[in-house]
């Protein structure tokens, strides 16, 4: 299938060389085998979460953000209330806007979509696990015909600068921008310090992938409806912005007022006793030389 136009790759203006084939035939390996990594422990994840209280209920309006707190040991729950609606979520450590989620880390360890079982990484030089995702009322869905999946770490986040450049258009309710106005308006941060304090995202019921042919980015309408929900276990304290993205399914557009947006909803819920045999995960013990 090829989507989207001509193909964002030219045609090739270099002759092929004669083993080109056999190049090409080399087998791929895995670029970073998670075996090595703790497995989670979703039993004693389930145990917890079964025994579980709400203590806070945030609603985020459509084409907004809102933050939220979740304790280390306590879970945050991600739900569409009403109807099919994409959620952008960023991740800090609670008490240092610079330990934040990291998207591609994830990606590059847990593969391009994440599921129960799968970890949210933070950046470097702390490189532990946010979260852990504990359940998926999608984790049905897995690779569609077109190749596409839900929840992905690869679509960065709908911004105003990439609208600018695609439109001519200024539009201020992009997922950045809503994360923007959260971080200032909840995290009393100042506008510019916000700016980059926004990140890349885990787009939550966001169904996408690359065209085969040419690479492209894709996106389709999510399966997500009413009541489904991706909940995860906060293995740090946790601060949270999640946008009601303006694309409101994704199916045809985002970075307008054009599509029809529901709001979403964060619950966290307090555990009467944390999972069994939990810890706090550490900072990243490599000791920083970096050879120098
Ligand atoms: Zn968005």
């Amino acid at each position: 299938m090829t989507a989207g136009g001509p193909a964002a790759t030219l045609t090739p203006m270099t002759t092929p060389p004669p083993d080109a084939e056999a190049r090409r035939a080399v087998p791929p390996v895995v670029a970073y085998p998670p075996d090595a990594l703790p497995p989670a422990d979703l039993t004693a994840c389930a145990e917890a979460l079964a025994g579980a209280a709400v203590t806070a209920v945030v609603d985020v309006p459509p084409r907004e953000a809102r933050l939220f707190r979740a304790p280390a040991g306590s879970f945050f729950r991600i739900s569409c209330p009403e109807a099919p609606q994409v959620g952008d979520l960023n991740l800090w450590a609670a008490g240092d806007w610079g330990e934040r989620f990291y998207s591609g880390k994830t990606r590059a360890i847990h593969g391009t979509h994440v599921s129960t079982g799968d970890r949210l990484w933070s950046s470097f030089p702390h490189l532990r696990p946010m979260a852990t995702i504990v359940a998926d009322s999608l984790d049905w869905y897995g690779v569609d015909a077109d190749g596409l999946g839900v929840h992905d770490v690869i679509g960065t986040r709908c911004d105003p600068y990439t609208a600018r450049l695609l439109t001519g258009r200024d539009y201020d309710r992009c997922c950045h921008s809503n994360i923007v106005r959260a971080l200032v308006r909840e995290g009393g941060l100042a506008p510019e310090i916000a700016e980059t304090t926004a990140h890349d995202v885990l787009n939550v019921f966001m169904c996408t992938g690359f065209d085969r042919a040419t690479g492209r980015y894709l996106m389709k309408a999510t399966p997500a409806r009413a009541g489904d929900a991706l909940t995860c276990f906060a293995e740090i304290d946790l601060v949270g912005a999640l946008s009601a993205c303006p694309g409101g399914d994704c199916g045809a557009t985002h970075s307008s007022d054009e599509a029809r947006c529901a709001p979403l909803r964060i619950e966290t819920l307090a555990p009467l006793a944390p999972p069994r045999g939990w810890a706090a995960p550490a900072k990243n013990p490599y000791a920083g030389r970096h050879g120098l």
